[in-house]
């Protein structure tokens, strides 16, 4: 099976449809079409297509949860919560919404089961508003959640957190003084090693207790390590955070593992809709630097 993960568009239409491009380049190259694409929310806000977003999710996302821009477009949330900038732009969204695609955004859940995979916007504690930026953030949240993945968004940025089961190999660390600190924890895939590194006093040969790990992916294929679940983002189609403009999503492939996957798209097109909108001049100018 393959699945599609999408998050953060961000009424970014032009960084959508590349994105349903490259995925379908990716059905021809595979020979397969995808067995289905799950969204997990902030499919508007900052943007200037909010309700060709909608419409377009609608039609080709098998599932979709919501996301706090989602909410806030609705008048769900509080705007005093939010930026200046952001809450500016959640009334802008929510007057180009029809009440047919009011009705969807409302019907989205804030948390779904799919198999394997639990989804939430932001982390399976408090599915709208949390950031996993941190380990420490994110170790509790894997007590939420059953299954081996959970799927989130919100923060912008590629990531995975691992963390151990009780079963989990794990690696021997040979220190040769007591009190040595250590432990570089690494990751082989196609697209390349991902390192965790851990600091802890050892004792020579004790074997090291691993706690919560956080990865930075770059483009490429990643698979889970035996015994261990995970927390993965796939960062953003239409305003990724980490420093690369392209918009970001995720291939999930039961075979194979997860790729990680970059697409250019013509973010200059999308900076002229949003002046011509009135948007944010400074939302439309962090497009271009990926932040
Ligand atoms: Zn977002």
């Amino acid at each position: 099976m393959r699945y599609a993960i999408l998050s953060d568009i961000h009424g970014n239409d032009v960084a959508l449809q590349a994105v349903l491009a490259d995925m379908e380049a990716f059905s021809i190259e595979q020979r397969a079409p995808l067995d289905a694409i799950w969204c997990l929310g902030d499919i508007v806000g900052y943007g200037p297509e909010p309700s060709v977003c909608v419409r377009r999710i609608r039609e080709h996302a098998n599932v979709c949860i919501a996301g706090n821009h989602d909410w806030a477009a609705l008048g769900k949330l509080d705007l005093e919560d939010f930026s200046e900038a952001a809450a500016s732009s959640a009334e802008w969204t929510g007057a180009q919404l029809s009440a047919e695609e009011r009705i969807y955004l409302r019907s989205l859940p804030e948390k779904t089961v799919i198999g394997e995979f639990t989804l939430a916007h932001g982390s399976p504690l408090n599915p709208i508003w949390e950031y996993l930026t941190t380990t420490d953030v994110a170790e509790p949240s894997f007590s939420a959640f059953s299954t081996p993945f959970c799927l989130v968004g919100h923060t912008h940025l590629p990531t995975i957190f691992l963390l151990p089961t009780a079963d989990a190999e794990l690696p021997r660390f040979r220190g040769s003084s007591p009190g040595l600190i250590a432990a570089e924890h690494s990751y082989e895939g196609a697209g390349g090693r991902l390192t965790a590194t851990q600091v802890m006093t050892l004792a020579p040969d004790e074997i090291p207790t691993i706690r919560c790990e956080h990865l930075t992916p770059s483009e490429g294929l990643w698979m889970l390590p035996r015994g261990y679940r995970a927390i993965i983002n796939p960062g953003s189609v239409g305003q990724p955070r980490d420093g690369d403009p392209r918009a970001s999503y995720l291939i999930y492939d039961d075979e194979v593992g997860f790729e990680f996957r970059r697409v250019p798209y013509d973010v200059e097109l999308t900076q002229q809709k949003m002046r011509a909108n009135g948007l944010s001049p400074r939302m439309a100018r962090r497009l271009a630097r990926g932040i």
